[in-house]
């Protein structure tokens, strides 16, 4: 499952690699790690699957979704796997994200049951570790469709079947209807909002609620 990153992410890298080219000389390389890729892989995660997110103090669990399921949210720059500790609490369900900076892409690499990834550490097992992404891949394959996540959007948007009709904006781009939700991946996300939130809708069914936005604003 592929999508395109924000394109506010691009004055980023743009800035890093400016940074990386003036320290050439040092070898540094300057890379976007850490707490920057992991709140971007919660708020992609959080549009991608509409969940909300828990806030920074709900260590091991950063989200629920619409059926109020636990959800811990992995991302990563490297595509080197996901770091677990054993003190955290555990989630009902683990995404891992893999975010491609240089390629403004990412992908999901993982939607299925927290423990699955889990069983790769011993009974013994303390401190910070990383599970490598090939066990977490190979976990991936082995989970059923019923235990994965429904994704609130089809993930053909942004790039291909449906072209919004509002520009994308590097800072996220204000629903159209609304100008209430910041959708940080325009126009991913579009339906369930129109389906259920977006007071610039008229009153109806999910379904004629989203007819009705897509006709206005998104081309076929
Ligand atoms: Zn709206």
């Amino acid at each position: 499952m592929q999508f395109d990153l924000p394109a506010a992410i691009h004055d980023l890298v743009v800035a890093r690699n400016k940074l990386r080219e003036t320290y050439r000389k040092t070898g540094l390389t300057f890379t976007l790690d850490g707490n920057l890729i992991g709140d971007l892989g919660e708020a992609i995660a959080a549009e991608l699957f509409d969940l909300r997110l828990e806030g920074r103090n709900a260590r091991g669990i950063d989200a629920r979704d619409n059926r109020d399921r636990t959800v811990q949210i992995k991302a990563t720059g490297t595509g080197r796997g996901a770091v677990f500790r054993p003190s955290e609490e555990r989630a009902a369900h683990l995404l891992v994200l893999d975010l491609d900076l240089e390629n403004l892409k990412g992908t999901v690499v993982y939607n299925g049951p927290e423990e699955k990834v889990l069983s790769y550490m011993s009974d013994d097992w303390r401190g910070q570790r990383l599970v490598p992404m090939s066990f977490i891949k190979m976990c991936d394959a082995d989970v059923n469709e019923e235990e994965r996540l429904k994704s609130a959007v089809t993930l053909q948007a942004p790039s291909s079947n449906l072209t919004p009709i509002v520009p994308v904006n590097r800072q996220g781009t204000l629903c159209p209807a609304c100008n209430e939700k910041n959708f940080i991946l325009w126009p991913v996300g579009w339906d369930a909002h129109a389906a259920y939130a977006c007071r610039g809708i008229a009153p109806g069914t999910p379904d004629q609620r989203k007819t009705e936005f897509k006709k206005l604003y998104l081309v076929s």
